[in-house]
């Protein structure tokens, strides 16, 4: 039986924009120097408090105002039962409890508070366990998270769960509901669901959504009270990144959802950056060419390059010569879209060109658009220009790339800032 215990008016707001301002409320004094070293190392500002006196005064204070979470010791000297979680949740701050008491009573008193997490203090891991969790405060809010069930009390409860932790939660009734949601909003990362559902199971919907959403893309934990052993199995073979049996407990339940939107980040973070260029953020030479690979022959390519760009570097130095690539990079996609256009390399790009225009004027007014803006550096105004070579025709688009590259060595010979089409 899952218990259903709300505070629908304690959950915590988004946290305020962009703040790492951690209050470390800790009376011990060598566990809020450790605490507090590792947050700075991590780039957070710890504002810190020996009791729940000093922990009031701060949150009085202006640097109470903007605060990313709480990490709070749960036993004070002034506070002995946990006396300033209660100041904080009335507050709304998110707040993961630590704490040396680790009987069952406390752990169970405590995680029936809207509190982030519960994390015992029994060994070192304990203070990395909670940096993962503010890293998650942090990038929770706008990573949304599915809850698919036929119980509306249940998906209310799993909800208020996920809210804790300040995840975006979106509900669905049921499978089809889920596809269809999904179907819509590619940035859901995490799916909980149920089994037992009327219309499709949940084994059923993970195979489902697989066909369309790859476990890069998202993290799927199946949850399920059947006492069917083998229902583990059946839904990690149909998709499922992860298992539930109801009930589970608190700790359990976030530990495993942290692990598996952990799982996607990571694999997202590779993925771009294999392909994505790191400087402008643009797609790179390879998923350039393996998209355009896969259409029907392109029919138009430019390839653009910064004329002079060695004397930009040398007269501006290489930072503001990255400068300019990235501000060449960003026209780039807003004037031809994101996906039509890659970094090729150093001070190279390439334009995928629409077929149903001639490709002439919207290159010749795209050099023109960079020859005359003028941009600010640190070292004074900076102009450039680029030369463009493009080729159409029906063919490969390795070879369109050739012919491209030739019209550029022409634009480049007949003496840069011009445009020159096959
Ligand atoms: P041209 O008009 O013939 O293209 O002359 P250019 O000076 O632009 O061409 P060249 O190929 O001689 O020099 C390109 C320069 O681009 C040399 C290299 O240092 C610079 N470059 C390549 N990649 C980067 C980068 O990521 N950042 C910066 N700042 N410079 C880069
Ligand atoms: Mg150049
Ligand atoms: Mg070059």
């Amino acid at each position: 039986m899952v218990i259903l215990f709300f505070h629908p008016n304690l959950y915590p707001p988004p946290p305020a924009m962009h703040s790492r301002h951690v209050l470390l409320v800790e009376d011990n004094s060598s566990v809020l120097r450790t605490l507090q070293r590792m947050l700075e190392e991590d780039g957070y500002t710890a504002v810190c408090a020996a009791s729940k006196q000093e922990m009031q005064r701060i949150l009085a204070s202006e640097d109470g105002e903007s605060l990313l979470a709480c990490v709070l010791d749960y036993c004070l000297p002034d506070a002995p039962e946990g006396e300033a979680l209660v100041e904080l949740l009335k507050r709304r701050i998110p707040t993961i409890v630590l704490t040396a008491r680790n009987d069952l009573a406390t752990r169970e008193q405590v995680l029936l508070q809207p509190v982030v997490d519960y994390i015992p203090k029994e060994n070192p891991a304990a203070y990395e366990y909670t940096l993962r969790m503010l890293r998650r405060i942090e990038h929770n809010p706008g990573t949304r998270v599915l809850v698919v069930d036929d119980s509306s009390a249940i998906r209310g409860y799993l909800s208020q769960l996920l809210q804790r932790q300040l995840y975006e939660v979106i509900e669905a009734a049921n499978g089809e509901a889920a596809l269809a949601q999904l179907g819509s909003d590619p940035g859901i990362r995490l799916v909980l669901t149920d089994h037992d559902m009327p219309g499709m199971n949940g084994v059923r919907l993970c195979s489902e959504i697989r066909r369309f959403r790859s476990q890069e893309e998202l993290a799927i934990i199946g949850i399920s009270s059947s006492q069917d052993s083998s229902m583990s199995a059946r839904f990690i073979k149909a998709g499922a990144d992860d298992f539930l049996t109801k009930p589970f407990n608190h700790e359990e339940f976030f530990c495993r959802v942290t692990r598996n939107i952990e799982y996607v980040e990571n694999l997202q973070a590779l993925s771009r950056a294999a392909h994505e260029d790191l400087l402008t953020g643009l797609p790179n030479r390879r998923s350039f060419f393996e998209r355009v690979q896969k259409q029907p022959f392109p029919h138009a390519l430019a390839m653009l390059d910064i004329d002079n760009f060695k004397q930009i570097n040398d007269n501006y130095g290489h930072d503001i010569g990255d400068q300019a690539l990235r501000w060449l990079g960003s026209l780039l996609a807003e004037t031809f879209g994101r996906e039509q256009v890659a970094r090729l390399g150093g001070e190279e790009f390439v334009i995928l060109l629409p077929l149903d225009t001639s490709p002439q004027p919207l290159l010749e007014a795209f050099r023109q658009q960079v020859g005359s803006a003028v941009q600010a550096t640190s070292r004074g105004e900076l102009q450039l220009t680029i030369s463009i070579g493009a080729a159409t025709g029906q063919m490969e688009v390795s070879q369109l790339l050739k012919q491209a590259d030739e019209q550029l060595y022409q634009a480049k010979l007949a003496g840069r800032n011009r445009v020159s089409v096959s």
